[in-house]
Formats: structure tokens, sequence, C-alpha cells
């Protein structure tokens, strides 16, 4: 998007920094997203950058179970679920500069250190690890000329691993000086259902908190069950040291996607513009948005979907897909009811029970061999029944695992992730990967090309034979088997066009059966839903 700072003036970026208090998933991921998808909407570029303050490098290492889904953007890098929202929310990418962890920080100045660059000199978090924190959040602003970049730190305050990071906001405050930056602090106001009370001393610790690490709020986003009254929103101005205007309430809402529309409702975007010294414009042009809303919460029909992974008990592994599904449905205005079913309780006696009434059935991505044979009786059930059926990444390797056991007879077909030794390796380790020993940040990642053959259900999905689409994994389609997988019905229809590598098998027979070796959901967006899942919905509704 045109900035909306004429060429003329020096090109100034403004910062704002949001931090959490009382308790974690407040939900600053979406008051970020939330508040940059007003701003940008008003004409503003805008970006969203997440501080991690854990000692991984990045999340490709961690397990779902530990930090939900890892997000990875256009230029390969495995990042936190949030850049996720970011990204639907604003439609626009992210990059590796938009994820930063405690890891990486001090990776760089170990790095610098044993190069001899601080020869002479004691390396310490302040100011050294202080000063890469700054450089990290301020290289966004000045590499892409952003107007406004939006800093979200993990973790909650006074926890001892965001300390570094907030004193390296109340530097960066101080050299930015006056109407260039801004601190949002969430809180929690908790209602005690004894007393029916609203509760605002958390909130008041947790600014006082901020105070002592010097830090002084600007505005405080108070997230509450019930309506705050305009004694309370005066009890807190009062006792935090901030304006009326900038006491915000977050109530629940039935959807994220609502979110920004309760912010404008509060006008955050407004007194962030006061206090940026910014201009105010027109109104927010949120008409695309709404029309997603509208259809969203008023679908015409239901689809019955199945999810089928190994992660399911915790709903953030899976938060791409599952976000993917919803744009679709309101796309094709139905709701999607989704059951996530564990792989692992997938067996010949159960999966009647277990998929009975699905209308879609999605195979999830995934490593390892726990809850692989569920899968793989779940694209069974899906191609005899003629059930739309959605393939991804692992899901798509479970699809031709399936075929060539149950089709091609090939009884011990394997991926040799799961089994070295298997007669049939019909997904095999690429090429590229068989001298790679390190795990972090090795697997064939971000956007690779994609050319999709004509008449194939993927090509009428994408109406184009030319697409990029994400990647993350070491395990591929092997070629040696293309031949017997064509003659019997499964067809590659997309093929990386420098690699050769099969990146979408179909079967041309069924209702819809597509699988895919990258990660659409990557790049479902409310304003653009993603056209595989679109039409996967559409074909499910039938
Ligand atoms: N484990 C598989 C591979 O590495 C699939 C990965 C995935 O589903 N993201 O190829």
């Amino acid at each position: 998007m045109q900035s909306k700072q004429t060429s003329s003036q020096p090109h100034t970026t403004k910062y704002i920094f949001v931090t959490g208090g009382v308790t974690s998933s407040l939900g600053k991921g979406i008051i970020s997203a939330s508040l940059a998808k007003l701003l940008q909407a008003r004409g503003y570029n805008v970006t969203i950058q997440k501080l991690d303050p854990y000692i991984n490098v990045d999340p490709g290492t961690l397990n779902p179970y530990e930090h939900g889904e890892c997000f990875v953007t256009i230029d390969g890098a495995e990042t936190d679920l949030d850049l996720g929202h970011y990204e639907r929310f604003l439609g626009t990418p992210t990059t590796q500069a938009n994820n930063v962890t405690t890891g990486r920080i001090y990776q760089t100045v170990i790095t610098k250190e044993r190069k001899g660059d601080y020869l002479g000199k004691t390396v310490q978090v302040v100011p050294h690890i202080t000063d890469e924190i700054k450089r990290r959040i301020k290289l966004l602003g000045s590499k892409h000329q952003y107007d406004v970049v939006i800093t979200e730190i993990g973790g909650t305050v006074g926890d001892i691993e965001s300390l570094p990071y907030v004193e390296a906001v109340r530097q960066l405050r101080w050299e930015l000086g006056a109407n260039n930056s801004l601190v949002i602090h969430l809180t929690l106001v908790p209602y005690l259902a004894a007393s029916g009370e609203l509760k605002t001393k958390p909130t008041q610790h947790s600014v006082k908190m901020l105070l002592e690490n010097g830090i002084q709020p600007d505005i405080l986003v108070l997230r509450t069950e019930h309506e705050l009254s305009p004694d309370i929103r005066k009890k807190v101005a009062l006792f935090c040291n901030v304006e009326m205007d900038a006491v915000v309430q977050s109530i629940d809402v039935s959807t994220i996607y609502e979110v920004p529309l309760m912010m404008q409702k509060e006008k955050l975007d407004l007194t962030v513009l006061r206090k940026l010294a910014m201009k105010e414009g027109g109104a927010p042009d949120m008409a695309a948005w709404n029309s997603f809303l509208q259809r969203f919460k008023n679908p015409k029909s239901t689809v019955n979907i199945a999810l089928v992974g190994k992660y399911v008990e915790l709903k953030d592994s899976y938060k791409s897909i599952i976000e993917a599904l919803y744009h679709a449905g309101a796309y094709n205005d139905c709701k999607v009811n989704l059951d996530c079913i564990h792989s692992e309780k997938i067996t010949e006696q159960t999966i009647d029970n277990l998929l009975q009434g699905k209308q879609g059935i999605v195979v999830a991505p995934g490593f390892g061999d726990r809850g692989i044979e569920g899968k793989i009786l779940a694209v069974k059930y899906a191609r005899e029944k003629n059930i739309p059926f959605l393939g991804i990444c692992l899901g798509m390797q479970c699809a031709v695992i399936e075929f060539a056991r149950n089709v091609l007879g090939l009884t011990d077909a394997h991926s040799t992730e799961m089994t070295r030794s298997t007669e049939h390796p019909v997904i095999d380790l690429m090429e590229s990967q068989k001298g790679v020993t390190e795990k972090g940040g090795t697997m064939r990642l971000g956007a690779y090309p994609c050319k999709l053959k004509k008449g194939s259900k993927a090509y009428k999905a994408y109406g184009e034979s030319q697409i990029m689409e994400r990647h993350r994994h070491r395990f591929e389609f092997n070629n040696e088997y293309i031949d017997s997988f064509e003659k019997a019905g499964m067809q590659p229809v997309g093929i990386n066009p420098d690699s050769n590598l099969v990146e979408i098998m179909e079967i041309p027979s069924h209702k819809w059966f597509v699988g895919v070796q990258f990660h659409p959901e990557y790049q479902s967006t409310v304003l653009k839903p993603h056209p595989l899942f679109v039409e996967f919905i559409k074909f499910a509704k039938e």
C-alpha cells in the first residue's frame, strides 16, 4: 500500500509497543492485528513484529503442544503463530524480520563477540543485548519505509526473560522522542462472581510493574467478560496515570474477526493517531471486512468437516488450517462445523463411528510415526466413499501411501520417515536433504513455484497455471513411482518447474480428492480466502 506520508517529507516511522500484564493469552496478537488493520484501512502502511523471549532460535524445533502451530513466511522463516494472524488480518506478507527470539538475539551478539567486534569489552545484557533488540525493531521500520511498526512483546511483564525487551523499549522511547512511539499495555479486569464485581487491582499492579521498569503506558486495553462502567474506566485512568480515552475495553466476542470493529468503536485507532501526531484522514474503509463478517456470522447452511491430526488437543496446533476453513466457509455462505479427530483414535473398528456424516475430510501435516495409520485409514475412507478430501503435507504423503498399499497392491509401501527399510519407499527423503544433520531451519522452507496441469481440480480452483506456495518438509513423492500411480488413477498435477518435485496429487475420478505437499493454509486471509479451501468446502457442501 502507498504510504500516506508525502515523499517531500523525511520519512518517520512511528513505533507502537504492545505489552501484556496479569496473565498470558489475553490476545495481544489479535489486538495488535486489529489496530494494524484499522490504521491500514485509513491508508497507512503498517507491519507487526513479534518479539519472543525464549531461547530457541526459532519455534521450528518446538513441538506444537509447546507453542501451537509454526507459521512459515514466504522467505522460509519458521515463526510464531501470531504472524499468521498478522497476515490474515492485513493481507500483506511478513518475513523473518517480523519475528525475533531471544535465541536469535543472543546468537547474533555471540557471533559478533567471536568475530572480535567488541574486542576488549565485556559483553553484557545492557547495552549489547538491548542494543541488538533495538536494532531489530528499527530495522523493520527503516528497511521497508513503514509508517507504523507495531512490536508485540511476547510473555508477561514481570517475567525474568522479558526484562531486556522492556528495557530496550524504555531506551527506544527516549531515543525516538515525543510523538514517535507509544506503549499499549494489555491487562485483565477479572469478574468476581461471589461479590458481583469487576476488579481493577491486577491492572494497577501490572502498570506499577511497568513503571518500576521505567515505562509509563500510554494506552491500556482491558480484557473483560463484562462491560466496564464509566466509573471503572475513570478509576483505572486515575490510578494508572492515563487519559480517560486511553482506557480501552476489550470485551469477549464470538469471533476474533470482530475485534477490529470493537476497537474502532472504542476509538483505539483515533487515540493512537492523536498520540502519535498523525493525520486522521477519513474514516477507515472496512467495507470488505464487514462484508466478510456478515457472511461469516449469517451462514445459510452448515458443512461437517473432519480435521484428522495428532495434536488436536491443542487447537492452536492447526491455527492456520482452521482459520482457512472458516474463511472458505464464509465465502461459501456456510458454517464449517469442525470436528478435530485424533488420528490415534482411528482404527478399523472406530472409523465408521468417527467419520460418519462428515462431508469433507482434511488430513493434517505432521512429523513422525505416531498416529500415522489412523491418518492413512481416514484417507482410505475418503477415497472409497467419494468424500471430498484435502491432504496437507504429511496428509498428502498419507494419501500416496494409502493409494500405493490399497490400489497398487504394494502392501508395505511407506514413507522412509516412518520405515527406513520399506521395500516401496513411495515417499522418500529429498536428495537435497540427504547430507543434512542439523534439525533447526534445515527443512525445505518457504515459497516455491508450482506448475499446474490444465483441467485438474487444482487448476480449476486456482484459475491459473503457475502458483507459489509455502513449504515445510524433508520428504517428497518418489518420482520412480509416477507411472504406476498415473496408470492406476492418481495423478501428479502440480510440479515444481525447477526441481521436478511432485507438489500436488489428485484422483481425477473422485468427487474432489487433492493432496498438496505445500501448506496452502498459510496464504489464506480474511479478504482473500485460499482457492483450494474454497473449492474443498464448495464440494463438501454439495
Ligand atoms: N514429516 C513430513 C516431511 O518432513 C511432512 C511434514 C509436514 O507435514 N509439514 O516431509
